[in-house]
């Protein structure tokens, strides 16, 4: 599954009427090796001039304006986020963001760990799922937002992220995954106590374990590692940069 290299974005295809959600890919942009080109990580080492660069390229080609991001932590706070408080949580350390609010864009930033977006009727959330924020938790949090708001998530997008032929993992980590999604089923054993982890199958229980239907799970096609065009932590070993994904509600 290839993308082409004019291609600096990819759109959930299923996502409803008025929810738009994107993920930068590695192609546009200004970053030099190992970080070409478009990346959106500020985090990772690249110049940080050229990082802003990406943003306002990425920024306007999508129409995505005032993007919030978080610096990720692989734990499982979710924030709420409005345009009053948007600015100060701007860079705070958690992993997921919520919203009720239009026109407030969402990022999470991935490089094999899978972006997950959330929509109910009135609210959005955006979910940064490693193994470790995934299993804490993150979704079932984001879910107890939306009921907080007397919302009911009725659509879910799982984006480019590592895919169950790449993701090995050993028994130790197999043993911590919460028995509430299902584990068993994301497994392939290999012996030796390696497994290989089906991340998107581990998120889509989740999902499912909130009360989502399947039906209204979109899974992307893309792998982060296997698909050419993305950024992939595990492959490149850690010196690479980071896609966005970003949703908002645009009414
Ligand atoms: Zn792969």
């Amino acid at each position: 599954m290839e993308i082409s290299k004019t291609q600096s974005y990819i759109t959930a295809e299923n996502a409803p009427k008025g929810i738009e959600i994107k993920t930068s890919t590695r192609y546009g942009g200004f970053s030099s090796t190992p970080f070409d080109s478009l990346n959106m990580g500020y985090f990772t080492g690249d110049d940080i001039t050229t990082v802003i660069k990406n943003y306002y390229y990425y920024q306007n080609i999508t129409k995505t304006y005032n993007i919030v991001t978080l610096s990720q932590i692989h734990k499982d706070t979710v924030l709420e986020v409005d345009k009053e408080n948007a600015a100060d949580t701007m860079f705070s350390k958690a992993d997921g963001l919520f919203t009720y609010e239009n026109y407030l864009p969402l990022g999470v930033i991935t490089a094999d760990c899978l972006p997950v977006m959330i929509a109910g009727n009135k609210c959005i959330s955006a979910l940064h799922c490693g193994w470790r924020s995934l299993n804490a938790g993150i979704i079932d949090n984001a879910f107890k937002l939306f009921k907080k708001y007397d919302d009911i998530p009725f659509y879910a997008y799982i984006g480019a992220g590592i895919c169950e032929k790449c993701y090995e993992v050993r028994d130790d980590l197999v043993q911590q995954l919460n028995p509430a999604y299902s584990p068993d089923q994301t497994l392939v054993e290999k012996g030796q106590g390696q497994y290989l982890l089906n991340m998107k199958k581990l998120a889509s229980n989740a999902l499912i374990y909130n009360g989502l239907n399947i039906d209204n799970i979109e899974i992307s096609k893309y792998s982060s590692c296997c698909s050419k065009g993305f950024y992939s932590y595990r492959l490149e070993n850690g010196k690479t940069g980071r896609m966005i994904t970003t949703i908002q509600r645009a009414v």
